[in-house]
C-alpha cells in the first residue's frame, strides 16, 4: 500500500491549479512511511486524489507529481524522454546538440539532460531523481542510444535536497575532453566534465543566432562571454572584430579554442577580466562598439537577493550603453529567475536614463524552445535577453553625438 500525504485545507491547492510541487507547508499529515524518493499518493482534505509523486521528507518541495489521475506507470520516464525528444526534433529540426530534457518542463520533475551530439550529460535536481537513475539512464539509452551518458550533479540546489555532489559516467566510456558540437553554424568544443554546468548553456541558442544577425562590419565586446557563444556567432556572421570577455581562464581557453576551431581567431581578441572592472577601464579608454553582449551569470538566485542583484545589473548595463555607438546594439541578458520581466525592463530604463541615451526595444527574448515552461509552474521561466537599438542622447546634445551610426543594415532579430 502506497503511502499517502494528505494536504492541509486550503482552496485551491497549487497542484490543482497544475503546478507539479507540494510545499511542505502545504502538508497536514503523511499516512505509511514513505522512504527516501518513494512513490506516494497526494490526496486533498477531504480525501480526493490530486496525484502521484515522489517523496522527499527532508526538502520544503516534499512531494513532485509525476503523474494526476494514474500511479506513474513502468515506461512513464522512458514514454516522457521520448516525447521531450520529439518536442525537438520538431521544434530544432536537424539539430543533435540542445538541452533534451528541461525538468518540469517536460513532465520530468528534477531531471536535466545535455545532448552533445552521442554524449547525454545528466543533471540530478532532486533526491528522486537520484534514486531513479538506473530506470532513468536505461530509457535515455533506448531513446537516444548514445555512445556515453555522464552525470553532472553539482547544481548548488541539490543542497536544499539532502545531497553533495556526483558525478560519474554512468554508462558507456568516459566522455571525450572536448565534445564537438554544432550549434545555427558554430562549432563548439565543450567540456562536459569540468566546464561550467554541464559545459554549454543551450538556453541563449537562437539569441546567438538573432544577436549574429545584426553584427555584419560591426566591431563587438562579447562580455561574459564564456566559451564564445555569442561572439562567434557574431564572426561567423560577418562582424569585423570581437573582443571576448570573461573572468574565468579555462572559459576564455575554450573560447580561443574554439574561434581557431571555427577559422575566425584572426578577427578576436580575448580578454582575462572582471567585467565590471573592465567595462569602466574601456570607457575609460574611449573604446566604442557597434554592439555590445551582456550576458552575465545570475547575480539573484533568490528574492532576498534582489537588491544587490539589481544594483549589479544596472552598474552593467549603464557602463555597457556607454560603449555604444549611436545607431548601434545592446544586447543584454538576465538569467535570475526571480528577476522578472517587467523589473528587468525597468533596470534597462533606469540604467539608459543614467547616461541620458534613447533605448529602442527591438525583443524581448526568452530561452529557446528547448527549455519548454509549464505554464501551471512559471518558475521554469528565468531567462530574459533584451535587443536594444542605442540612440542618441537626449539631453544636452548627447555626449556621443558626431559617431558614425553602424554602417549595416540590421537583419532581422
Ligand atoms: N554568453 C555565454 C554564457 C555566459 S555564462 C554563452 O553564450 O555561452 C556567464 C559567464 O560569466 C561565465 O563564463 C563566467 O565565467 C563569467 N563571469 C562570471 N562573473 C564574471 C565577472 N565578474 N566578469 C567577467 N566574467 C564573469
Amino acid at each position: 500500500m502506497k503511502a499517502r500525504v494528505v494536504l492541509r485545507r486550503r482552496r485551491p491547492p497549487r497542484v490543482e491549479r497544475g503546478h507539479p510541487w507540494v510545499y511542505r507547508t502545504e502538508i497536514d499529515r503523511v499516512e505509511g512511511a514513505p522512504g527516501p524518493g518513494d512513490e506516494v499518493e497526494v490526496v486533498d482534505a477531504d480525501g480526493r486524489r490530486l496525484g502521484f509523486g515522489y517523496y522527499n521528507e527532508a526538502s520544503m518541495i516534499t512531494v513532485r507529481l509525476l503523474t494526476r489521475d494514474e500511479p506513474p506507470a513502468p515506461d512513464l520516464w522512458e514514454r516522457r524522454i521520448a516525447l521531450a525528444k520529439g518536442r525537438r526534433d520538431r521544434l530544432l529540426p536537424g539539430a543533435t546538440a540542445y538541452r533534451a530534457v528541461h525538468a518540469e518542463g517536460d513532465d520530468l520533475p528534477g531531471l536535466v539532460v545535455d545532448r552533445f551530439g552521442d554524449v547525454l550529460v545528466v543533471e540530478a535536481l532532486s533526491l528522486g531523481v537520484d534514486v531513479r537513475l538506473p530506470t532513468i539512464v536505461e530509457a535515455l539509452r533506448r531513446v537516444f542510444e548514445p555512445t556515453t551518458v555522464y552525470l553532472r550533479s553539482d547544481a548548488p540546489v541539490r543542497r536544499l535536497e539532502g545531497l553533495g555532489d556526483d558525478s560519474r559516467t554512468l554508462a558507456g566510456p568516459p566522455p571525450p575532453e572536448r565534445a564537438i558540437i554544432e550549434e545555427e553554424g558554430v562549432t563548439y568544443g565543450v567540456d562536459v566534465r569540468a566546464g561550467q554546468k554541464t559545459g554549454h548553456y543551450f538556453d541563449q541558442r537562437l539569441n546567438r543566432r538573432a544577436a549574429g544577425a545584426l553584427c555584419e562590419g560591426a566591431e563587438v565586446l562579447d562580455a561574459f562571454c564564456h566559451t564564445g557563444g555569442f561572439g562567434l556567432q557574431a564572426l561567423r556572421q560577418g562582424a569585423r572584430r570581437v573582443t571576448f570577455v570573461d573572468s574565468s581562464p579555462a572559459a576564455l581557453q575554450l573560447a580561443a579554442e574554439n574561434a581557431r576551431r571555427n577559422g575566425v581567431a584572426d578577427r578576436a581578441e580575448f580578454l582575462e577580466a572582471n567585467a565590471f572592472d573592465l567595462l569602466r577601464q574601456l570607457e575609460r579608454e574611449g573604446r566604442r562598439f557597434d554592439v555590445v553582449v551582456l550576458d552575465p551569470p545570475a547575480f539573484a538566485k533568490s528574492r532576498q537577493a534582489l537588491d544587490a542583484a539589481l544594483r549589479g545589473y544596472h552598474e552593467i548595463n549603464l557602463r555597457a550603453v556607454r560603449l555604444v555607438r549611436t545607431g548601434g546594439y545592446l544586447v543584454t541578458a538576465s538569467c535570475s529567475q526571480p528577476l522578472g520581466r517587467d523589473a528587468f525592463l525597468e533596470m534597462i530604463a533606469g540604467a539608459a536614463g543614467d547616461d541620458r541615451r534613447a533605448l529602442r526595444l527591438l525583443a524581448l527574448r526568452g530561452a529557446g524552445p528547448d527549455h519548454p515552461v509549464a505554464v501551471a509552474q512559471p518558475q521554469g521561466d528565468y531567462l530574459k535577453c533584451a535587443f536594444l537599438e542605442v540612440g542618441e542622447g537626449w539631453a544636452g546634445g548627447g555626449r556621443r553625438r558626431g559617431l558614425p551610426p553602424l554602417a549595416n543594415e540590421a537583419g532581422p532579430v
